[in-house]
């Protein structure tokens, strides 16, 4: 029950439950090495969105689609967003990226409506810094009505230790974007140190259980714990709560028995390029006609 879930993860909590940025010397050097690069790379096209399908477990249909930033270096090779974006957002690039990513995913959403995909919603991952940023929330309004979409049909996704930093241009965004009918969804859930006061006043729709607990759900009872109270806690506050990093059946199973909204990992299927999303769809799309057909 979620009482006793609450007070298992708040034991876990104090268990260890932190995840530390990569280290101070590593951040430097990536800075050095690929902060010219990066510049370069925005302006000549080498960076590009991934996406990834998260699945409605009440309905097995689509619940919506991550955008996920992807640089390829002409000689580098992949460099991972876990390596760039802060680099990114210590060198002052990250508004830039953050609108691309905006734009760029409010476009492959505005293209798979006008090829009759049904994708609810796209989420978008949005730095801290762009939130302090006064102009943010009018580029979002604008870029929606440049490509025909809705508020609703665009999620931003926060992450939780942003949530916290409750200065006044921060909450002053998320309640602009909030009233005009955006989703906003805080990732990486369980990792941070919200209060439970603080989630119930901020406008979220959506809570996502950050990967390392998903990772865990079956062998640690701590993570366990965490994952049933962030479901608890989404449920109680009328909040979707979403799973990222799902792999295998087990953990899709414990999730389903909570009663978790939504599923997102390697095993419905791993981040894609737009052109194998498409392929993702037909296939689905083929599978649900010939059940149809068998019926
Ligand atoms: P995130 O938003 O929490 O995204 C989830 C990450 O988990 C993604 O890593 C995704 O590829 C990965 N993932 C999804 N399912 C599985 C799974 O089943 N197993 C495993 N092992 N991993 C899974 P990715 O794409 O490398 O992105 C890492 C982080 O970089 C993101 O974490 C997000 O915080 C940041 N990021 C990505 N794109 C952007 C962007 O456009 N803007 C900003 N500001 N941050 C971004
Ligand atoms: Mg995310
Ligand atoms: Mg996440
Ligand atoms: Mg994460």
């Amino acid at each position: 029950n979620c009482e006793t879930a609450m007070f298992e993860a708040k034991a876990a909590g104090r268990a260890n439950y932190h995840f530390f940025s990569p280290e101070m010397n590593v951040a430097n050097r990536d800075r050095l090495e690929l902060g010219a690069a990066l510049r370069e790379a925005l302006a000549g096209g080498q960076l590009s969105l991934a996406f990834q399908p998260q699945i409605d477990r009440n309905s097995e249909g689509l619940y919506g689609v991550e955008a996920l930033a992807r640089w390829t270096h002409p000689r580098l090779g992949p460099v991972g967003p876990d390596r760039f974006i802060p680099v990114a957002e210590q060198i002052g690039m990250i508004e830039d990226i953050g609108l691309w990513a905006l734009r760029a995913a409010c476009a492959q959403l505005a293209q798979w409506r006008a090829a009759g995909r049904n994708v609810p919603t796209i989420s978008v991952n949005i730095s801290a810094k762009q939130f302090r940023d006064g102009a943010f929330c009018q580029q979002v309004g604008e870029t929606l009505a440049a490509y025909g979409l809705e508020p609703s049909d665009l999620t931003i996704e926060i992450t939780e230790s942003l949530m916290l930093d409750q200065t006044s241009a921060v909450s002053a965004n998320t309640d602009t974007l909030s009233e005009m009918g955006v989703n906003l969804s805080m990732d990486d859930f369980g990792t941070g140190y919200s209060s439970l006061s603080l989630i119930a006043r901020l406008p979220v729709n959506e809570l996502k259980i950050d990967r390392a607990f998903i990772d865990r759900l079956e062998s640690d009872a701590g993570a366990q714990a965490v994952a049933t109270a962030v479901i608890c806690i989404g449920q109680s506050l009328n909040m979707r709560v979403v799973a990222e990093g799902v792999e295998t059946d087990a953990q899709r199973r414990f999730l389903d028995a909570l009663g978790c909204d939504a599923q997102q990992g390697y095993l419905y299927s791993r981040p894609l390029t737009a052109q194998a999303m498409d392929e993702w769809f037909d296939a689905r799309a083929g599978r649900s006609g010939a059940s149809r057909r068998r019926a």
